[in-house]
């Protein structure tokens, strides 16, 4: 009997290659996503898939499914700056009420759940690198309190239906991620810098461009986040690739690998841009006995290359 497993956010960048994981380890997948961020070629070749079941829906309504569900992977929500700035309502809906029919879901099939939470819990964080005791510095009000506090909310209801209703919950704490099938126009870094190199127009780089994140590629990070859940462990794990860089140092190699002509420029730095970040992966080595293994030149080859096919598309 194969196991069945609903994905939120199963259009998105990380739902979509999640989907796939899931798919070649034998489960059924029910995929729900409302568009908002998602988007359908991020599914479209699991067109006819026997396995496969989409439903458009918002997962803050409620969710209603016929059949048994055996593991609930909640990853619906927008996640990028710009996105969350343009959509700060659906943001913290998402994250609050959407992580509470999730969880509903999980504990009416009795299957398991897993958040898909964020480095951002930990705000401009005061600890570096930050280790999952950590409790964050979050600015409640700033532009970004949408997503981070939707996200600490949903860490919260997930834990309080562990304790009290006795769900099995997993909560991954998410670092940056890059790869194939994130959006181009979505204000990231990484889709911003490549498609600017790829037209040899200027890398915006964010204030002096001093602030590091860690990039981890698209498919180690799924398969820490698949352990995770197929582990006993029920407190937030940080999942992500320790290897830290300076925004400079990424416009630089971002040049090198595309073999661009183009130029770094200056502008402003958002508010509350945190100035530091980098997972302290100490437990996923110990209990989930994972560590990233693709280096960020290998990552980039293929993130490159999936991008180069959206640029020439779209001029
Ligand atoms: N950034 C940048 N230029 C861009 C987009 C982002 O310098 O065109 C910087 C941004 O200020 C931040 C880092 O890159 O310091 C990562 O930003 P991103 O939006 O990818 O995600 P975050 O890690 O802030 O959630």
């Amino acid at each position: 009997m194969k196991k069945t497993s609903v994905v939120t956010g199963a259009a998105g960048f990380l739902g979509s290659h999640l989907v796939d994981l899931l798919l070649a380890r034998g489960h059924k997948v029910i995929g729900i996503d409302n568009f908002v961020t998602g988007s359908v070629d991020n599914i479209a070749h699991l067109g006819g898939n026997p396995d496969f079941k989409f439903i458009q829906q918002d997962v803050t309504e409620f969710i209603f499914l016929k059949e048994p569900v055996h593991y609930v992977w909640h990853f619906a929500s927008p996640a990028s700056p710009v996105d969350y700035l343009e959509l700060p309502i659906q943001t913290l809906k998402v994250g609050s009420l959407g992580t509470h029919k999730a969880l509903g879901l999980a504990k009416d099939k009795n299957a398991r759940f897993l958040l898909a939470s964020t480095s951002e819990i930990y705000g401009d964080p005061l600890v570096h690198p930050q280790t999952e005791e950590y409790w964050g510095n979050v600015n409640t009000i700033g532009p970004r309190g949408c997503y981070d506090e939707a996200k600490r909310f949903a860490e919260a209801v997930t834990m309080a239906y562990n304790r009290e209703h006795h769900v099995a919950t997993r909560i991954v704490r998410i670092f940056n991620t890059y790869g194939p099938r994130m959006r181009i126009n979505d204000g990231r870094v990484v889709p911003s810098f490549i498609s600017q190199a790829l037209k040899n127009k200027p890398v915006t780089v964010f204030g002096a461009g001093t602030q590091t994140r860690s990039f981890c590629y698209v498919s180690d990070l799924i398969e820490g986040i698949h352990r995770l859940m197929m582990s006993d462990y029920e407190l937030p794990m940080n999942i992500g690739n320790p290897a830290e860089l300076t925004m400079l140092q990424f416009a630089a190699e971002i040049i090198r690998a595309t073999g661009s002509k183009s130029k770094i420029v200056h502008k402003p730095l958002p508010q509350d841009d945190p100035k530091q970040r980098k997972p302290d992966i100490t437990k996923a080595k110990k209990i989930l006995k994972w560590s990233p293994k693709v280096r960020l030149a290998e990552g980039l080859t293929d993130t490159i290359a999936y991008f180069r096919t959206k640029v020439a598309s779209r001029s």
